[in-house]
Order: structure tokens, then C-alpha cells, then sequence
């Protein structure tokens, strides 16, 4: 399923799915890399397709990149 996102979209699925914020306002494309603000206070940024698909959607800080498990 090719599903079409906007800025809008991803910012929605952002709240909705996580404790973080969207600060990106442009959307270009899946491998853009887009600024987050983590419910801690930092900022982090991640591509979209990494947020969505890996579950990466905390900043390192709060969630390490190293999954073990
Ligand atoms: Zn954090």
C-alpha cells in the first residue's frame, strides 16, 4: 500500500502515536530527514519511515539506537 503523507498527516500520526512534536513543516519525502521535539525537551531528527516503520520516536536520549533485542 503506497500510502500518500502530508505534513499534516505526519504531524497527526506524530501526536497520536508518540510523545513527541513535530517542528518540520515541509514534507519532501521518506528519506527527508524531519526535527522532532521529544517529550523530554530535545530535539532529534529522524526519517520519517525510521519513526514510523523502526519505532524510533523518542530522541536518543530517551531511546538509545542500539536495540538489542
Ligand atoms: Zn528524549
Amino acid at each position: 500500500m503506497n500510502k500518500r503523507w502530508t505534513i499534516e498527516k505526519i504531524r497527526e500520526f506524530v501526536e497520536k502515536n508518540s510523545e513527541s512534536k513535530l517542528l518540520t513543516t515541509e514534507y519532501h519525502g521518506f528519506s527527508q530527514k524531519l526535527l522532532f521535539k521529544c517529550a523530554c525537551g530535545n530535539n532529534f531528527e529522524k526519517p520519517f519511515k525510521k519513526f514510523k516503520d523502526n519505532h524510533q520516536r523518542k530522541c536518543e536520549v530517551c531511546q538509545p539506537p542500539k536495540s538489542s533485542r
